[in-house]
């Protein structure tokens, strides 16, 4: 049996073992074809199950009817800062929560589009919560907030209720599906499907119907019109074949643990240990988050020193434990525990810090 390390890294992430497994055996022969997913025509028959049944999967597991239109593409969740305001900008203001460094990315994509309203941000408090009682416009083309904050670790669990007529579009790159919400409630959902979903190559689209049909059609590129991807199922042109067929493979065996509800499960477990463990610290270990909005994602938090990070962070590599060191510009610690980091992952982390404290007193 292969080595597997406990990857606590942001992204590209772990991905369940049994996943990779079952793409190891069709590596040379998918179904009987001879041939590789990579190698399937996109225009194939088999490779057309896969693609169908990776967009059923979606909108059995969000709940979601065929008013909703669900697009597998390429260019990564940072390529929809301008694909949204590219499709839904109508004159009216392009309003945004902002909560962190993506959400930051999202802003001035959208400047380059139109009036921008920052509507809420926690910036002045180092992003440490999610902004209360958000108001958007009446006129707003569409209402944008980050969902959850990968390098700050928070996260909404109260969604902003934007105007019935402004669709409220969400980045929910880092937790697609960590949580049963309501779905429903949001014109737009997109994630890179590296963090929670699948590998890098591929981003995933949630459009309500009518929102597709909002760009201008005469003026607006081919390829950047949602509309294009939606008529045709995401096979416009080449889509990204093995990263989607990799995301089924994720979003089946989602689908045979018991879905989103045994999913949101042990994601509840894990955080809540992990939690658990910096605030029974003694104040060693400092959660960045305020405790209302604590990601069940991405833990943050620091140690009382960098020497002291960096001492936890090199033996916890030694015990297999790895990526838990923070993203660059915030410092620290981050251990992102997505869908599918296992629970004896985060056990094995939380023993690894109360040994860590143990051993290296203040
Ligand atoms: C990682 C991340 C992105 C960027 O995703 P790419 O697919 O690399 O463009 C955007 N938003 C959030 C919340 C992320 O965590």
């Amino acid at each position: 049996m292969a080595k597997r390390a406990f990857n606590f890294y942001a992204g590209p992430a772990t991905l369940p073992t049994k996943v990779l497994e079952r793409a190891q055996e069709s590596m040379l022969d998918y179904n009987g074809t001879g041939m590789s997913v990579m190698e399937l025509s996109h225009r194939s028959k088999d490779y057309d199950a896969i693609h169908m049944d990776a967009i059923a999967l979606v909108r059995e597991h969000m709940g979601l009817g065929d008013d909703y239109k669900v697009l597998y593409v390429g260019g990564g969740a940072s390529s929809q800062f301008y694909m949204i305001p590219t499709n839904l900008k109508n004159g009216g203001p392009l309003e945004y929560v902002n909560t962190g460094v993506w959400s930051t990315k999202a802003i001035k994509e959208g400047k380059l589009f139109g009036d921008v309203n920052v509507v809420a941000s926690s910036e002045e408090n180092k992003f440490k919560h999610i902004p209360k009682d958000i108001q958007f416009s009446d006129n707003a083309a569409y209402a944008h907030i980050t969902g959850n904050n990968t390098i700050y670790g928070t996260e909404f669990f109260d969604w902003p209720k934007p105007p019935s007529n402004v669709p409220l579009v969400c980045d929910m790159s880092s937790h697609l599906m960590d949580r049963k919400i309501d779905f429903k409630q949001f014109g737009v959902i997109y994630a890179g499907a590296q963090k929670n979903l699948g590998p890098a190559g591929v981003t995933m689209i949630v459009v309500r119907e009518d929102l597709v049909e909002r760009v201008d059609q005469e003026k607006t590129p081919t390829m950047m019109k949602w509309k294009t991807h939606a008529d045709k199922d995401s096979l416009f042109n080449t889509p990204p074949a093995w990263p989607i067929y990799i995301c089924k493979l994720a979003l089946e065996y989602m689908k045979e643990i018991g879905g989103i509800e045994e999913v949101e499960r042990r994601n509840r477990e894990k955080a809540n240990m992990l939690y658990n463990a910096i605030d029974a610290s003694d104040g060693y270990y400092v959660g960045h988050a305020e405790k209302d909005s604590r990601s069940l994602m991405n833990v943050t938090f620091n140690l009382p020193t960098p020497e002291l990070e960096a001492k936890c962070i090199a033996e916890g590599v030694a015990k297999g434990l790895v990526g838990i060191k923070g993203y660059r510009t915030v410092g620290g610690m981050r251990a992102s525990i997505y869908n599918a980091m296992p629970v004896e992952g985060v056990r094995a982390l939380v023993e690894h810090m109360a040994e860590f404290k143990d051993n290296n007193p203040v």
